[in-house]
């Protein structure tokens, strides 16, 4: 036999009964970023490379070590993205989006980098990423949080998150401040990790994220970046958390919260958890009012966030918040000689008369109890069936397959008898998830 092909380290296949809880969660999601007035983007997964030097910072891990980089036919270099910013700038900026206008974006989509994979990080993962341009007051700041909070407030989550926030201050306060750091680092050098001293002169501030417990000692003797910062910087922040506050927004200020890439000022946030171990931050975002400028456009305002999927999946399933659901709710089953065309017609009437129900039909023929072990099979909730009795009388066998009640009816009749049932089923499954234990 031939050795059999699998896919890449760290990239998952989802399967249907992934795909069931996916559909679900970007369902909200989607319906959340329309209730806001956003608009979706979709963007390339391939963009010159370069593009990302430029956005993210040549200095990040991201850029340095985790990008999927390649030469095509061309001889050109282009990269698989790792975040959806770069390229939803260039977008805009390439088809005039955002000259002289607002814009309020989102898109959602696979990203790519090359890490260690381990529980909920992995080398292909998705994003739901939100974009704002043009805007540069902490109002807006604030709408993008509080749209986080409605999506974990939708999805019976919003316990088990927490807030962090800081400020980055702009270009020229963070500048007085990182000389006023490295300083203070190099007197401690002999004691940093070998990545924090690398750090100290190419990526000072990225120093404050390390997770070396004895950097971490160090760093609380650490000059603090919010005594660098001016007048409008502190406002855009007080103002900012006022408006948190007075929406019932708690959060947790974090003076080390300097997140990943370069391109951040003032807000940055992110949103985490301890219920996924290592990997606890859901969704992080702020301020990168440089960006468009430093891809060659007009100064533009501009804020977002990016939420990763898979960690918002593990933490929806590892509290047993979700379930997967069968494709299938009506299953149509025929039994006897020729049934098979007025069989079709019966699924292709059901589905015209309720479009918003999976109807299968059953093929390949088989007994009752076959058909029915089928219908079990794929979860259907109502087994109609087709017999030459039926099909002589003009009428159908609905089945019940919860209370296993069954009921013979003109066909006339049997959409509302099906539509019945499924609303009664419908109905049990949302009380169902209302109760659902909070930890399984
Ligand atoms: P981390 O510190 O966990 O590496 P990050 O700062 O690199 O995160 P961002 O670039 O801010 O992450 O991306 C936004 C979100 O995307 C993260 O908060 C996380 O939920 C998710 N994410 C980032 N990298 C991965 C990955 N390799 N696998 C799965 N999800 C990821
Ligand atoms: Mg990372």
């Amino acid at each position: 036999m031939a050795q059999s092909i699998q896919a890449i380290r760290g990239m998952n296949d989802l399967l249907p009964a992934d795909t069931s809880v996916w559909q679900q969660v970007e369902k909200v999601l989607r319906q959340t970023v329309s209730s806001y007035g956003y608009s979706e983007m979709r963007m390339p997964i391939v963009e010159q490379t370069n593009l990302f030097c430029r956005a993210i910072g040549e200095v990040t891990d991201v850029v340095e070590k985790e990008m999927y980089t390649f030469t095509d036919r061309s001889g050109d270099s282009l990269s698989l993205r790792p975040e959806g910013t770069a390229g939803c700038v260039r977008a805009a900026l390439e088809h005039s989006l955002i000259y002289n206008q607002e814009q309020r974006l989102w898109y959602m989509g696979p990203m790519f980098r090359h890490e260690r994979p381990q529980k909920g990080r992995y080398r292909q993962f998705h994003q739901l990423g939100v974009e704002v341009f043009g805007l540069n007051g902490p109002d807006i700041d604030a709408e993008i949080i509080c749209l986080t909070r409605d999506l974990w407030e939708k999805l019976g989550i919003a316990g088990e998150v927490t807030l962090e926030l800081n400020t980055l201050g702009n270009s020229e306060e963070r500048k007085a401040y990182k000389e006023s750091l490295v300083k203070y680092l190099e007197a401690h050098f002999d004691d940093l990790d070998e990545d924090s001293r690398r750090r100290t002169h190419t990526n000072p501030l990225r120093v404050l994220d390390s997770k070396d417990a004895k950097v971490q000692e160090i760093l609380k003797g650490a000059p603090v970046l919010y005594d660098f910062l001016g007048a409008e910087s502190k406002g855009h922040f007080e103002q900012l958390q006022h408006l948190l506050t007075s929406q019932g927004i708690s959060f947790k200020l974090n003076p080390r919260l300097v997140r990943g890439l370069d391109y951040y000022n003032l807000t940055v946030f992110e949103w985490t958890t301890t219920a996924l171990g290592a990997q606890g931050t859901v969704c992080g975002g702020g301020r990168y009012d440089g960006l468009v400028e430093q891809l060659g456009g007009k100064a533009t305002p501009a804020v977002g966030f990016g939420l990763g999927l898979e960690r918002l999946m593990l933490l929806l399933t590892t509290l047993g918040k979700i379930k997967s659901s069968s494709a299938v709710d009506i299953y149509v089953c025929g039994m006897g000689e020729n049934i098979e065309a007025a069989q079709l017609k019966v699924c292709a009437d059901l589905r015209r008369a309720l479009p918003e129900y999976g109807v299968m039909n059953h093929c390949g023929g088989g007994n009752f109890k076959r058909l029915l072990k089928r219908a079990d099979k794929v979860e259907a909730k109502v087994a109609v069936i087709l017999g030459e009795e039926e099909l002589k009388n003009g009428t159908l066998t609905i089945k019940d397959l919860r209370t296993t009640e069954q009921e013979v009816v003109p066909e006339d009749q049997a959409v509302t008898l099906i539509k019945r049932i499924l609303e009664r089923c419908d109905a049990a499954d949302a009380a169902a998830a209302d109760t659902a234990p909070a930890a399984q």
